[in-house]
């Protein structure tokens, strides 16, 4: 992971940057999908206006990424931190 000392670089002054919870890549927050975590019914619901409440957790559009979030709830734990 590149971390410049001096913050994120000029171009990406306004582009918040999240990491993907499969691969742990950084991408800017509009190439992600948000995914909040639904503590009723145990599963995860698409934020598509990334604006929901709770905890939200970051996949960003590699198949790959995509289908190892949604298909495996380990992922979740790890994401959501609900392991105890
Ligand atoms: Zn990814």
């Amino acid at each position: 992971m590149r971390v410049n000392p001096k913050g994120m670089s000029k171009a990406n002054k306004d582009t918040p940057v999240r990491t993907c919870v499969v691969c742990r890549n950084q991408f800017g927050k509009s190439e992600l999908q948000r995914f909040v975590w639904e503590r009723k019914t145990e599963t995860i619901t698409l934020d598509e206006t990334q604006t929901m409440p709770g905890r939200g957790a970051y996949c960003c559009s590699e198949e790959a990424c995509r289908e190892r979030f949604l298909t495996q709830k380990q992922w979740w734990k790890r994401a959501f931190r609900l392991l105890k």
